[in-house]
């Protein structure tokens, strides 16, 4: 009887012995799991919250350009260009730094390129080659360089452009936009161009841009930008160039025909043309016919959306392809 009873104790401390071992190794097994998905969590939660940070600082970005806007939209007065007029783009005559040698690869992916209507009308451009630069860029770039290879002075690299009234769309957005445009707009019509940027979130300086344009020796090199007015009611085209280097004579005479050729296609008015040594971006390109193209004005509510409709874009493009006709061939080239 005490054997068997020994037995019996025997078994039932082994049969619990085995219950206590499983115990153990789900809870060990439970802990691991634990453990694991904490790991998880925490990891996951160190991305996100790299991924807010780098988000705040594009949100801060953002809002200095607003600031810079607002400075810009203060320096301007109404449709005659005046020395204040010159102080806006004085403020948005920069960009960043991407490399000249790298630009010269950045040519825009087919399937980002707009569709044309099926048959344009306009001058034949074979044998043409245009340089355009869509003006700014997503980030302004306050670093300086130099305003000018003959004068002493410095600018910020890439500064912000203005803002639709009623789009609410930035300057740099619609210039690219009417940039790329053109680009398929001229070459339809036999024009070999090329594009200083093809995208928004790019830092090129004036300065890089405008080497850029002179390397290819063009007939034309169009920096494209919108402008901005404190007075609303201010709409109009107007553009800049140099005022010296190897064309300093010509420049405002084509200046005035571009102007006008738009004017013309847009039925917008021509303000006119200025002759200035603040632009950097133009500075820098004096051995090539430059023009700083001001399209039109996102203050003004009409203008702001016309400028963002595409039929008003082609009409801009046959304006600009007009003036590219009348000019006289690169020699150097
Ligand atoms: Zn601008």
């Amino acid at each position: 009887m005490v054997k068997r009873s020994h037995n019996h104790m025997r078994k039932k401390l082994r049969r619990q012995a085995t219950i206590i071992v499983s115990l153990g190794l789900v809870i060990v097994v439970s802990l691991f799991v634990l453990v694991g998905v904490l790991i998880f969590q925490l990891v996951s939660n160190r991305v996100d919250s790299t991924r807010q940070s780098n988000e705040h600082t594009s949100a801060q970005g953002q809002s200095s350009e607003t600031n810079q806007e607002l400075t810009t939209a203060v320096s301007q007065t109404g449709p005659i260009i005046s020395e204040s007029t010159l102080s806006i783009e004085t403020s948005s005559d920069s960009d960043g730094p991407v490399q000249t040698s790298e630009m010269d690869t950045v040519q825009p992916p087919e399937n980002l390129m707009p569709t044309l209507p099926a048959i344009i009308d306009g001058p034949d451009l074979n044998g043409y080659l245009v340089v355009i630069d869509p003006g700014h860029q997503m980030y302004p770039d306050s670093k300086q360089e130099p305003l000018s290879p003959t004068m002493s002075g410095s600018k910020d690299r890439v500064s912000a452009g203005t803002k639709g009234v009623s789009t609410q769309r930035p300057e740099y957005e619609v210039n690219l936009e009417i940039a790329l445009l053109l680009k398929v707009y001229l070459e339809e019509l036999g024009c070999e161009v090329y594009l200083t940027r093809t995208e928004n979130d790019v830092n090129i300086s004036n300065i890089e841009r405008a080497e850029f344009a002179e390397s290819y020796s063009p007939d034309a090199y169009l920096r494209l930008h919108c402008n901005g007015s404190m007075d609303s009611s201010v709409t109009g085209i107007s553009v800049f160039v140099a005022d010296f280097g190897k064309h300093k004579s010509s420049l405002c005479g084509w200046a005035d025909t571009l102007g006008q050729s738009i004017a013309q296609t847009t039925g917008s008015n021509y303000i006119g043309c200025r002759a200035s040594s603040l632009y950097s971006g133009l500075n820098w390109a004096t051995d090539i016919p430059s023009f700083l193209l001001e399209m039109g004005y996102m203050t003004n509510k009409k203008e702001d959306e016309l400028l963002s409709d595409p039929a008003y874009q082609l009409k801009i493009c046959a304006g600009i392809a007009d003036f590219v006709a009348t000019m006289p061939k690169n020699a150097a080239r």
